[in-house]
């Protein structure tokens, strides 16, 4: 804890003033709250510092492996965090922009690739007492890895280490058109991060299920994207639905992603 105290000893000498500064536009609607992004809690992932936003500007909920639950209108219980954040930064903030954003090397994503024969006995009493997290991963991790499986199995995943594999030709949808996707056609990443950007569109694609949000996306007024972020190069990638795959955000791809953003 000292560390964290000094850093709070620090952020009153140096930083208050700046940060009230922009709290005062948030509260004068000069900065107005632009996306909510859900993504992982890994400790490694640090979103405000690579979006380079500033406070007001976005609602980040965060939780084991980026996941955005299904929703499921047959269970009596819907409520999840990710449902409120959604319902809060889009509905009440008229947020237009939602972004679910995994990453690589993703502990969480790892453990589910690595119970991915057992997820569906998760639900066990047993799973639940013994471990929250594998029964998380499980609740809304089962329908990844049943596609991603079904999609690519054991022998092309080993196949897939060798280089001479890409997954590829699944569909997709976040909620307008559907499109076809491809993961790592450049098969630069390992299979459990190829997992991990499986796992990220899987999840945005559930931003939809939510029918509080159905008809704002169905609008434009709400716009669903993924993005994945490379943490050992320190590299954002955003989906891009015209080209199938995610796409290394640079200067020679950011117009085309921003313009292809808008809808
Ligand atoms: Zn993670």
């Amino acid at each position: 804890m000292n560390k964290l105290l000094r850093g709070v000893l620090k952020f009153n000498s140096a930083i208050r003033k700046n940060y009230l500064a922009e709290i005062d536009k948030v509260s004068q609607e000069i900065v107005k709250p632009m996306t909510v992004f859900i993504t992982c809690m890994d400790c490694r992932l640090d979103p405000l510092r690579f979006l380079q936003t500033q406070a007001g500007e976005v609602f980040v909920v965060r939780n084991p492996g980026n996941m955005v639950p299904l929703f499921d209108p047959s269970k009596p219980d819907n409520a999840s965090a990710e449902g409120g954040g959604l319902e809060l930064g889009c509905i009440m903030n008229g947020i237009g922009d939602v972004v679910v954003c995994g990453h690589s090397n993703c502990k969480a994503v790892n453990s589910l690739y690595s119970q991915r024969h057992v997820c569906h006995e998760a639900q066990d009493q047993e799973h639940t007492v013994d471990s929250p997290l594998k029964t998380w991963l499980s609740a809304h991790g089962l329908r990844t890895v049943q596609k991603f499986t079904k999609l690519f199995s054991e022998e092309e995943q080993l196949l897939s280490v060798e280089g001479k594999k890409i997954l590829g030709g699944f569909k997709l949808n976040f909620g307008k058109e559907e499109f076809l996707c491809a993961v790592d056609p450049q098969n630069d990443f390992s299979i459990e991060d190829k997992l991990s950007q499986f796992h990220c569109l899987q999840q945005t694609s559930n931003v939809a299920s939510y029918p509080i949000l159905q008809p704002y996306i169905a609008s434009g007024d709400v716009r669903v994207h993924a993005m994945w972020f490379d943490i050992f190069r320190a590299q954002m990638f955003m989906f891009s639905r015209t080209r199938g795959h995610f796409v290394a955000i640079e200067e020679s791809s950011v117009d085309e992603l921003r313009e292809e953003a808008k809808s």
